[in-house]
């Protein structure tokens, strides 16, 4: 029965419309199509949806909530497992998790699950009914490092659990890549602000422009009477494209462009004059989320055209499929199967063309996916006179450098053990900085299981 009843659509904005502001694109479901949606849901007696959820949220359960017109209900079932609702249901890669496995999908369309944790969180912040669990005081003292999801998520858990639990953030304002990375028109800022409030509400101490490594060692911390920390410190170290010309004006790495324009608030033209250079032609290297994030912010601030440059085909791509799409239909152009050589400058040293290597696709590598593979000769240039690379980022490199006993791995990634715990006792890591640049869910999942072993490690302690 369920089965043929179609999945429903989150309206969105028209590309037309959206590309003139920062507004968000996907408008979110009314509440007879969130009921409606959520009546697809069979009830699975062995639901394999909540075991593709890294938070473990009991999907069936807020599901059915849904299906009867209990909207408190459902978000008081969600937020028993997760924070942040309103950021996962917009960011989250539900494709690949627990929609991926949702029983539907295997003859038609997955539950929408993620749409309808969007709305259940949006009707709690439209409706003002902030559920506030009961809270436990009095426990040990414990810091997280970094406000990402990873560490919100983390220190959300520690204090339910009853610890006192400082989290310590080296920016000016909390939320790690949620704030300064992703911008406005997918995940407003006020939303973030909402869910780490609530974070906070459950007493959790938020503490920023202290950078850990530098204002206070790890061995400062324990000696100010914290019994276990987690390093939750993200990947916000890009990597370069390595080829000569790289330094000249008008290269951006995308973390810079996007912090501009989320953090210096470039997004709120014309009201804030951010210093953010825009290019006319606009060249984006890389066709991740940070990619298409950063080419769509180009588009919105004026440029007159933005391409996207990846060296694989489209199948390859790692970035959202649906972001994609919107970028597409935003009018981002897409030029596959090329790979920079040259970054060329004018006489001023400012950029103004790319010299690009044609490639073809050879075997899958590490990744499983095909490796691109150079065709001799194919070099040619295009004039641009604007760069965002945006090909990853790897491991925050600070903390690691200001306490050697923390083992990491050759690429950056601080080394856990099955307890979650670094080289360092009591020292406990997830997300980014374990993982390399990952997603949100993820690092979500990683805070959650470190929690976990933190309160295992200081009962057994
Ligand atoms: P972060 O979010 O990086 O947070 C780490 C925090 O630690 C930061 O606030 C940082 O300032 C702070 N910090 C660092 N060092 C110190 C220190 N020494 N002392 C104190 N504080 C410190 N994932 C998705 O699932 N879906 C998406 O659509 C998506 N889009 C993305 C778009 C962009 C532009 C980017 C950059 C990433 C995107 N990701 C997306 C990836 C996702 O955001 C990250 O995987 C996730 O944020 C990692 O969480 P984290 O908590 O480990 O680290
Ligand atoms: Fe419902 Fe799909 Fe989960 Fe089954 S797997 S309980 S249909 S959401």
């Amino acid at each position: 029965m369920a089965e043929k009843i179609g999945r429903h659509h989150m309206p969105e904005r028209p590309a037309e419309k959206r590309i003139r502001d920062f507004e968000e694109v996907a408008l979110g479901f009314t509440l007879e199509a969130a009921v409606a949606e959520a009546k697809r849901c069979i009830q699975c007696k062995n639901p394999k949806c909540v075991g593709g959820c890294p938070v473990e949220i009991d999907i069936p359960g807020f599901l059915k909530l849904l299906a009867a017109g209990d909207i408190e209900g459902a978000v008081k079932k969600i937020k028993e497992k997760n924070s942040l609702p309103a950021i996962c249901g917009r960011v989250c890669p539900q494709e690949d998790q627990c929609e991926k496995v949702c029983i539907l999908g295997v003859k038609g369309k997955p539950v929408a699950i993620g749409a309808l944790e969007r709305f259940a969180a949006d009707w709690e912040r439209a409706n003002k009914r902030a559920v506030a669990p009961g809270m436990r005081t009095g426990g040990q003292k414990v810091a997280v490092v970094g406000s990402g999801p990873a560490g919100l998520t983390c220190a959300g858990d520690l204090a339910r659990m009853g610890y006192q639990v400082t989290m310590f953030e080296s920016l000016h304002s909390p939320g790690g890549v949620l704030s300064y990375g992703i911008p406005e028109f997918r995940l407003p800022k006020s939303i973030v602000k909402l869910e780490v409030d609530f974070v906070r509400s459950l007493g959790v101490e938020l503490m920023c422009d202290v950078l850990i490594g530098r204002t206070i060692t790890m061995g400062e911390l324990f000696k100010q009477g914290y019994k276990a920390i987690f390093i939750g410190s993200g990947a916000g170290l890009p990597n370069q494209l390595g080829v000569p010309g790289e330094n000249s004006q008008g290269v951006y790495f995308a973390n810079e462009f996007l912090f501009r324009v989320n953090m210096m608030k470039a997004y709120r033209f014309p009201e804030y004059l951010t210093p953010v250079l825009i290019g006319k032609k606009v060249a984006v290297f890389g066709a991740g989320n940070v990619a298409m994030d950063a080419a769509r912010c180009a588009l919105r601030l004026g440029a007159e055209k933005v391409s996207i440059l990846y060296r694989r085909s489209r199948t390859e791509m790692p970035a959202r499929a649906e972001e994609i799409v919107r970028a597409e239909e935003e009018g981002i152009e897409f030029t596959l199967l090329v790979a920079p050589t040259m970054i060329v400058p004018d006489e001023k040293g400012r950029v103004k063309q790319v010299e690009l290597l044609k490639m073809e696709l050879g075997e899958p590598d590490s990744s499983g996916r095909r490796r691109p593979v150079p065709i001799a000769g194919s070099e040619y240039r295009l004039d641009i006179d604007m760069v965002v690379v945006a090909i990853g980022n790897s491991p925050n490199p600070l903390i690691p450098r200001a306490t050697p006993e923390l083992k990491t791995e050759k690429w950056g990634g601080v080394i856990i053990g099955d307890d979650k715990q670094t080289s360092i006792p009591g020292v406990f890591a997830g997300g980014d900085i374990v993982r390399g640049a990952a997603t949100v869910i993820s690092a979500m999942g990683d805070g959650k299981a470190a929690a976990r072993a933190i309160d295992n490690y200081l009962k057994a302690g």
